[in-house]
């Protein structure tokens, strides 16, 4: 009898600690299951220090440097580590505990600002750059994002020109993006693997011609987040972040509240985009699409 209400109990608690761990799974799932949040930053605005460009199409992506980090604090507090592209695409980091964070265009505050918020927090990044604006004013110089690479950042390509990639001509496609990961790569003396594409303009061919050149990853402005394994590399999310975000913004971002709001925005901004084409947009409404 001893023996039986024994194998009982152990049963019992065989069975607690069995409903225990599939619902940790469950919740585990659930977490991870949207996949991971990749998170685009443009020029940081430092004190003292004029932005790139200075009209609002660029200021409004332009997050103040106490911004970032305060961003950066607040994922930390959170137990969420910073990473790069590659990191993300390696598939060794929990998406609940992992966030792949990018700036695009190679402003020099990548290296005057971000970085060191980065370092300070232990968190890595990826800053995709436009390779024939390096050592123009306001942004990184040959020897800056030599240096960036050399501190442990990933370096991506953001095209040659900042053209957008849709209505290219195949040879200017190739320019765009394969010319440039050669001079970008050896600028640095190291591969180049990841690509994004300028004011979010993706598009098959380009994905197509990315893979065939060697790159890993391609990313675009679609709001939402990558399940990595199962989301196409090259095509993947990230959410903009925007000048003016407070931590609940900020919070409501990481979390994908209102992504369909942000994705149904996104689709309805895209429309004269696609209908004009990009530079034409650009022309008419006088913006700069970063
Ligand atoms: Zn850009």
């Amino acid at each position: 009898m001893i023996g039986t209400k024994t194998e009982m109990n152990s049963s019992e608690t065989q069975t607690g600690e069995l409903k225990r761990h599939l619902a940790g799974q469950l919740e585990k799932n659930r977490v991870s299951d949207r996949g991971m949040p990749f998170l685009m930053y443009h020029e940081i605005d430092m004190p003292g220090r004029p932005l790139c460009r200075d009209f609002s199409g660029h200021t409004a992506y332009a997050v103040p440097q106490a911004e970032l980090r305060t961003h950066l604090q607040h994922l930390k507090d959170r137990g969420v580590r910073g990473i790069s592209v590659g990191e993300a695409l390696s598939g060794d980091y929990d998406s609940a505990s992992s966030i792949a964070i990018t700036f695009d265009d190679g402003a020099n505050s990548d290296l005057l600002a971000a970085a060191p918020a980065f370092e300070e927090h232990g968190f890595n990044a990826t800053f995709y750059v436009v390779v024939g604006w390096l050592g123009r004013e306001g942004y990184l110089s040959h020897n800056q994002v030599r240096e960036l690479h050399a501190r442990g950042f990933e370096i991506g390509c953001h095209t040659m020109s900042h053209r957008f990639i849709p209505r290219l001509r195949d040879s200017e496609l190739e320019y765009e993006m394969v010319h440039s990961k050669k001079v970008l790569e050896q600028i640095l003396g190291a591969r180049v693997d990841h690509f994004s594409c300028p004011g979010g303009f993706w598009s098959r061919r380009a994905a197509n011609l990315a893979k065939e050149s060697g790159y890993l990853s391609v990313t675009t402005s679609q709001p939402g987040f990558n399940k990595i394994g199962v989301t196409d590399p090259y095509c993947l999310s990230r959410m903009v972040v925007r000048r003016g975000m407070d931590v609940s913004d900020f919070d409501l971002l990481f979390q994908g509240k209102g992504l369909l709001a942000r994705r149904a925005k996104e689709a309805f901004l895209s429309v004269p985009k696609y209908i004009l084409g990009p530079d034409a947009y650009v022309k008419l409404y006088g913006v700069f699409i970063p």
